[in-house]
């Protein structure tokens, strides 16, 4: 195991031997400091993320952007050395990162229609094919529009499942599945499908040898060795799916089910009030983040598995790989497994806390409600700092407590918020419960 240190800048000349200053800044910040600086970067590089995407769709926020101009300048060398400073930095990046993915929501429904619940197969059909991995609707919208008529046939792959749910995206009937599931799973699947392969956004993979020629990435995804598009122009990817051999019928037995946008859900509103009411729904669960292939992720599986039946799930972003081919059923009418879709629409489960709260009339914190999230990418800390901006309280996080925690920050989470690691799933679930 390599020595853990306090704190890692290089951000200036002064740096410590000329390396590195890991233990206190030669100009005096301290490793706390350090740390929440790097805590904000990773909240702001999430909201860029989002903001990027909407502005794809030709969306922006001056509010955001002037905060992402404010928070990186406090960043810079000898500009603020005080660590409740940017805690509350950290906490306004949560702010302004609901901003973002309420610009984001409203860019995707604006051009693509309100998501509705729709059953997504899993498994390819016979013929040439393209998969699409990402977050970028864009991308896969001009992908549609410029493959449709040519018989190739386009998957989803990864975080662009939930793009089924937008009637403007499956109104494209050579959208026609899923193909494998959470981003790691690329280097297996992808040599797999003889199919082209398009890297919309974050997370794509180092290709392995065997498709890296099949493979393209667009916008700010980009691999040496694999050809990059520009201006959605899909031609070279369209002749290399051509080119390809075609993919076979495969029994498409797993069926996953996404799309539940903030009306659909909430149309169930006076339903869901009955059910509590009258005991059929003890507690609501919010099980998401991003997904990592640490053996210790398989708690989320082992967790909602345990679940018990009088309890919803509403999931979102690629953590929802864990469970999502679980057939949870549902109570009553209500699904108990909920997709509500990329990690950006973390927003729809914040509106219907907010709406469960008001529907029962009472705070957030006192709902039947707990939050389990998986950390992995960096640009998660947004979301984490969204939740915590609301004082969402006694919330559970995992798979590892992020590096850039120390004792210190662990402290302040611990006691303002209640943050607690995730342990042994069954235990935990009858903590939650009480
Ligand atoms: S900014 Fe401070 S902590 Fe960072 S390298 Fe320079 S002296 Fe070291
Ligand atoms: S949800 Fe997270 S892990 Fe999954 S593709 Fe998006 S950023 Fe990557």
């Amino acid at each position: 195991m390599p020595e853990k240190v306090d704190m890692f800048c290089y951000q200036c000349s002064q740096t410590a031997f000329e390396t590195g200053c890991t233990v206190k800044g030669v100009c005096g910040k301290e490793a706390t400091v350090a740390r929440l600086q790097d805590n904000l970067l990773f909240s702001m590089k999430g909201i860029s993320a989002y903001l990027y995407h909407a502005r794809e769709l030709g969306y922006t926020d001056p509010e955001v952007d002037a905060f992402i101009e404010k928070g990186f300048y406090s960043t810079l060398t000898n500009v603020n050395f005080d660590a409740g400073e940017f805690v509350k930095l950290a906490t306004e990046s949560g702010m302004m990162n609901i901003k973002a993915m309420q610009l984001l929501k409203k860019a995707h429904i604006e051009t693509y229609g309100e998501p509705t619940p729709i059953e997504v197969k899993v498994g390819s059909v016979k013929g040439k094919g393209i998969i699409a991995t990402g977050h970028s609707m864009k991308a896969l919208e001009e992908l549609l529009k410029q493959t449709e008529g040519t018989g190739i046939n386009v998957y989803t792959h990864s975080e662009l499942l939930p793009a089924h749910g937008y009637p403007g995206l499956r109104k494209y009937k050579h959208l026609v599945g899923q193909i494998g599931g959470p981003w790691f799973d690329q280097k297996k699947t992808f040599s797999k499908y003889p199919a082209a392969i398009v890297g919309t956004s974050n997370c794509v993979l180092i290709p392995k040898d065997e498709y890296k020629e099949r493979m393209f990435t667009l916008g700010v995804a980009q691999i040496p060795g694999v050809k990059h598009i520009e201006d959605y122009d899909f031609s070279p990817v369209i002749e290399t799916a051509k080119s390809l051999p075609d993919l076979e019928d495969e029994p498409r037995e797993t069926v996953l089910t996404t799309g539940f946008g903030a009306s659909t859900i909430l149309s169930l509103a006076g339903k869901i009030k009955e059910l509590v009411e009258a005991g059929k729904i003890k507690h609501f669960f919010v099980v998401g983040g991003c997904d990592s292939p640490k053996p210790q992720a398989s708690y989320y599986t082992e967790f909602v598995k345990n679940l018990p039946e009088d309890t919803i799930v509403l999931t979102l972003a690629c953590g929802k790989y864990r469970f999502n081919d679980m057939d949870l059923g549902d109570i009553e009418g209500v699904p108990r497994l909920i997709d509500i879709g990329q990690c950006n629409d973390a927003i729809v489960g914040i509106d219907v806390v907010v709406a469960l709260s008001e529907l029962f009339g009472m705070e957030i914190n006192d709902l039947p409600l707990t939050f389990v999230l998986s950390w992995m990418e960096q640009k998660a800390a947004a979301i984490l700092w969204s939740l915590l901006a609301l004082n969402i309280q006694n919330m559970y996080l995992g798979p590892i407590i992020p590096g850039w925690v120390n004792e210190d920050i662990l402290n302040v989470l611990v006691e303002n918020y209640g943050l607690t690691p995730i342990g042994d799933p069954k235990e935990d679930i009858k903590k939650m419960l009480g």
